[in-house]
């Protein structure tokens, strides 16, 4: 499609005109007033040079109605209509993106100008060309009374009240300025806001933005400016429009930026001036090197000439200014087919659709996979397995999929159903995927079984409200797992202190700590240990509740949905996540051989055996002999005790350790009865039968 031959005889020439003519008036009303792209820049570009050159060659077929002979897109009748004093120009495109490019285009000026070799260089600035929306922001005596849409170029969109809300533009001018200045530039969305507001989006379950230039076109003809104000918007100023009343007015092109500059408009900073087509290559050298860690996208670079006068009389040709051109950089967005897609299994368990792609070289790169995020992402842009799809990337950005090439779908495809492709099943564990109402995400309900998941639940597993093995953090996880030491949880209670002393940074001490830790770790309680198997949105209250409630592990085991839904404070949901988690074989089974490995508790201890510090108010300080704070925090509460962080009237004990700090002093002040360890472990000991055994 892209390299039809150029036919030979005027009747097939005739018949491709008409067909391109077709093809790019549907794609320009597609991408300008819906900013929706059907095809990517690239084949867009070539099918428009193809029209263009058969225009030339065959010049019976020209006519005045050829998107060759007009500018961009149309308005939309729902903006009030604004028509520009001066016309809102397209530039000219050299296609040729080596630095022959730049030596064309200043010896084509040379040649207009009648300038023979010996002649002084001419002067240009070259700046960037950004990859947005054309805007005309109009200011009165220095205040911003109309921001315009380039439309046709004759006729734009009033789109005021949203141009208000970009951030970057004053809406005062400041320091000397003229009657009237009319700022032309370009509106567009930095990289990083783009990013970060579909990240808001996806987590919301709502559309995300195709990509920074879909997103600052359609902010900026929104309807309604309050949704317009909620995306991130920038503007850049590279030119102007009406000017009156400017007595002492730049003559150049660099001097007019910088007064812009003066003035408070933003200018960016990447742009150069000087003499000869040397500086032209060098700046579309630099630029190259310096575009992916630019905050914005940019499809290439402008030249232009320098001096106003010359501009003026080099003068206009084709709705195209002859004293500037665009000279482009490759495509950041490129046509593949989707071969496959699969699904990755992350930390967390969620399951996260990747489309396969036939490789294609974009942006720098041979992208070969792109995200697609989630089910509702994939089912919104209705990308399906055969079809052709746009695929960009940006600056570091990894690849996205944008859209679908509609016109080449293969017949017989279905829309993406994470269930039916997965057969329900997570597809590195086998365990029941699971997506929860109100949530964008599926989930493998695998979680301390499943090995994509292992770290993280191995992580869970040792923390401190979990099984509390001091020593075990992040690291060392990562470690333990990658080098196969811990597959699954119950292997934690395998580890030998000869096998740990050999991980680097690890002392023989710290080895043998850590397994005394590990050791430690065996004795719990019921509460702990429910919530150290990671189940989903079962946190350490809940466990707790969890423990109460069933007074032993094989009561929960047993338990069905309505049955957890009479413990307090367990909604459906929790319920449903709960169910799920013990209906998985495998789970049982980690869960047996834990129990095998020497992990117990005392169920009666679990459920509320004397509650004979309830309405009793603790505080603790310093460092107890041999209880952890946690520790003792956890069995004042279980005796019916509340913990505070800081001494009051309320405050019954404060229980003091060493190395006591200001709370000790508080207490004193207070006339607060103080407790050592001993004596908080006495307290604590419920009255006679119903002692907790040792
Ligand atoms: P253009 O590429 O012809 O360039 C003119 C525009 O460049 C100006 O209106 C201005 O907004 C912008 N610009 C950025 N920096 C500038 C600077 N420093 N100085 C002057 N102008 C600067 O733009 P266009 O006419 O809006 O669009 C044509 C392009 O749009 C095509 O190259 C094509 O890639 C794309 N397009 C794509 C599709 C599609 O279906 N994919 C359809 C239509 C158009």
């Amino acid at each position: 499609m892209t390299e039809a031959p150029i036919p030979a005889a005027p009747a097939e020439a005739a018949a491709r005109v008409q067909r391109l003519r077709e093809d790019i008036t549907r794609y320009d009303r597609a991408y300008y007033l819906l900013d929706a792209p059907l095809v990517p820049d690239a084949d867009y570009d070539a099918l428009f040079r193809e029209l263009q050159q058969l225009e030339e060659q065959w010049p019976e077929l020209r006519s005045a109605d050829s998107p060759t002979q007009r500018v961009g897109g149309a308005a939309l009748p729902e903006f009030a209509a604004v028509r520009h004093r001066v016309p809102m120009l397209s530039i000219r495109t050299e296609t040729d993106t080596t630095p022959q490019g730049a030596l064309a285009f200043d010896q084509r000026l040379r040649n207009r100008l009648g300038l023979d070799p010996d002649a002084p260089e001419l002067h240009y600035q070259a700046e960037l060309k950004f990859d947005g929306l054309a805007l005309s922001v109009r200011y009165e005596r220095g205040v911003l009374v109309q921001g315009a849409t380039r439309g046709d170029g004759e006729t734009g969109e009033d789109v005021t009240l949203n141009v208000r809300t970009i951030r970057n533009l004053p809406l005062r001018l400041q320091g000397r300025v003229p009657e009237v200045l009319e700022v032309r530039g370009e509106v567009l969305m930095k990289r990083a806001d783009f990013l970060r507001y579909n990240e808001a989006q996806r987590a919301k379950g709502l559309p995300a933005l195709v990509n920074p230039r879909n997103g600052a076109a359609g902010s900026i003809r929104q309807l309604d400016p309050r949704l317009a104000a909620q995306r991130p918007l920038s503007f850049y100023a590279y030119g102007w429009g009406d000017i009156e009343g400017w007595p002492d007015r730049p003559g150049s092109q660099h001097e007019m930026l910088d007064a812009f500059a003066d003035m408070g408009l933003p200018v960016a900073a990447q742009r150069v001036h000087g003499a000869g087509a040397q500086l032209l290559v060098d700046f579309h050298a630099r630029i190259l090197a310096e575009r992916d860690s630019l905050p914005f996208d940019i499809d290439g670079v402008v030249y232009k000439v320098d001096s106003l006068a010359l501009q003026t009389e080099l003068g206009f040709r084709n709705r195209e200014p002859v004293w500037a051109v665009a000279h482009k950089y490759p495509a950041q967005e490129r046509s593949t087919r989707l071969l496959a897609i699969e699904v990755q299994v992350g930390r967390t368990g969620k399951l996260t659709p990747v489309a396969r792609l036939e490789p294609v070289f974009v942006g720098g790169v041979t992208v070969t996979n792109a995200t697609l995020h989630n089910e509702e992402e994939a089912r919104r842009k209705d990308v399906r397995v055969g079809d052709t799809v746009i695929v960009r990337r940006a600056g570091d950005v990894i690849p996205e999929i944008v859209g679908v090439v509609a016109e080449r779908r293969p017949p017989g495809t279905a829309p993406f159903d994470m269930q039916s492709l997965l057969h329900g099943a997570c597809p590195v564990c086998g365990s029941q995927i699971v997506r929860e109402p109100e949530e964008v995400d599926w989930r493998c309900s695998g979680g301390l079984y499943c090995s994509a998941q292992r770290k993280q639940a191995l992580l869970h597993f040792a923390s401190r409200l979990a099984m509390d093995i001091e020593g075990l953090g992040d690291k060392l996880v990562e470690q333990l797992v990658d080098l196969g030491l811990v597959r699954s949880l119950p292997d934690v209670y395998g580890l030998r202190a000869e096998q740990l002393a050999v991980l680097p940074r690890m002392a023989a001490k710290s080895a043998d700590n850590l397994v005394r830790a590990i050791r430690a770790s065996l004795r719990t309680t019921l509460a702990r240990f429910i919530y150290a198997l990671g189940i989903r949105h079962v946190g350490e209250a809940t466990a707790k509740e969890l423990a109460r409630h069933f007074g032993g592990l094989q009561a929960l085991l047993d338990a069905d949905v309505e049955r957890l839904e009479q413990v307090s404070d367990i909604g459906p949901v929790v319920a449903a996540s709960i169910h799920t988690f013990f209906a998985q074989e495998h789970n049982r089974e980690v869960v047996q051989q834990l129990l095998a490995a020497g992990v117990h508790w005392d169920e009666t201890a679990a459920q509320p055996v004397s509650r004979h510090l309830a309405g009793s108010s603790f505080v603790l300080t310093g460092t107890l002999p041999t209880l952890s704070r946690e520790q003792a925090r956890q069995r004042i509460e279980a005796a019916g005790g509340k913990v505070s962080a800081s001494v009051s009237r309320k405050t019954r004990y404060v229980v003091v350790g060493e190395e006591a700090g200001s709370k000790l002093e508080q207490a004193r002040q207070l006339g607060v009865e103080l407790l050592d360890e001993a004596a908080l472990l006495r307290l604590l000991e419920p009255p006679r039968e119903m002692e907790e055994p040792a």
